[in-house]
């Protein structure tokens, strides 16, 4: 088998970056190699991937990337727009929702952590020169304490004793729950619609009694938050695309990089 970039180096079933050329366009994709027959396409927020049978030819592979380059084109327009309808621009004077609680975001020269300017957590006072690690430390810190008081709320309708709870930052879920670690959640459901964060709380909570997917569990998880399918659709749809924090400098070209 002849698989282009590494060579002997290449093993089964480690995924590499492949570049094939589709009417004088560049398209990167990600092949990986395994035990199954036929030739199948993904694309999400970390790029395009081909899984092609072991001994497949590269010509075939490359050109089932060509016959299918508009819909892979087209999906990538589409996750190119929810990732620019995701992003959050921080600027002085903007508005944030923190758990669906409006706050006006400083920002202050000379500062070098994050602090709330009043008592009411309407105003956030960041550093000017450098705000964004210092926004996620408040709004990480901030979630903790929203969710230690959801997680106490849902359990003590539930008759559970509270477990610990910890923040997550996993790419495809929301929370997780375990008998031996506790629940997990992502810090940034405080930038959904507040709603959507309580209908995850609900969910893990629920999981202390039942943990599975079972019609008993989603009676339980009905009786703590009794909305919860068009919260379970809802975050669905936003699962691929996260919230993401950027300046006017990322906005400008630059992504990932922060404004000095
Ligand atoms: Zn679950």
């Amino acid at each position: 088998m002849k698989v282009r970039g590494r060579g002997s180096e290449f093993r089964h079933g480690e995924p590499e970056h492949h570049v094939v050329s589709v009417d004088g366009l560049a398209l990167t994709v990600l092949l990986r190699r395994g035990a199954r027959r036929t030739l199948s396409l993904r694309v999400d927020e970390r790029g395009t991937r081909v899984d092609a049978p072991r001994g497949a030819a590269i010509d075939s592979i490359e050109g089932f990337v060509r016959e299918h380059a508009d819909w892979i084109q087209r999906h990538v327009a589409r996750i190119a727009q929810a990732r620019t309808e995701a992003a959050i621009e921080i600027a002085d004077g903007i508005r944030l929702d923190l758990f669906g609680e409006s706050c006006v975001v400083r920002l202050v020269a000379g500062r070098r952590t994050a602090g709330w300017g009043d008592d009411e957590m309407a105003i956030l006072l960041l550093p000017a020169a450098s705000p964004l690690p210092a926004l996620e430390r408040a709004v990480r810190n901030h979630a903790r304490q929203w969710f230690e008081r959801r997680v106490r709320f849902h359990c003590e309708r539930l008759g559970e004793p509270s477990p610990p709870v910890a923040l997550s930052s996993a790419r495809r879920r929301w929370g997780s729950c375990s008998r031996r670690s506790g629940i997990r959640l992502h810090w940034k459901l405080a930038l959904l619609p507040v709603a959507l964060a309580d209908y995850v709380v609900a969910h893990e909570v629920a999981h202390l009694r039942e943990m599975n997917h079972s019609s008993r569990f989603w009676a339980l998880v009905a009786g703590l938050y009794p909305d919860w399918r068009a919260a379970r659709a809802a975050l669905r749809a936003r699962a691929g695309c996260l919230p993401e924090f950027v300046t006017a400098a990322d906005t400008g070209g630059m992504p990932g990089v922060e404004s000095r």
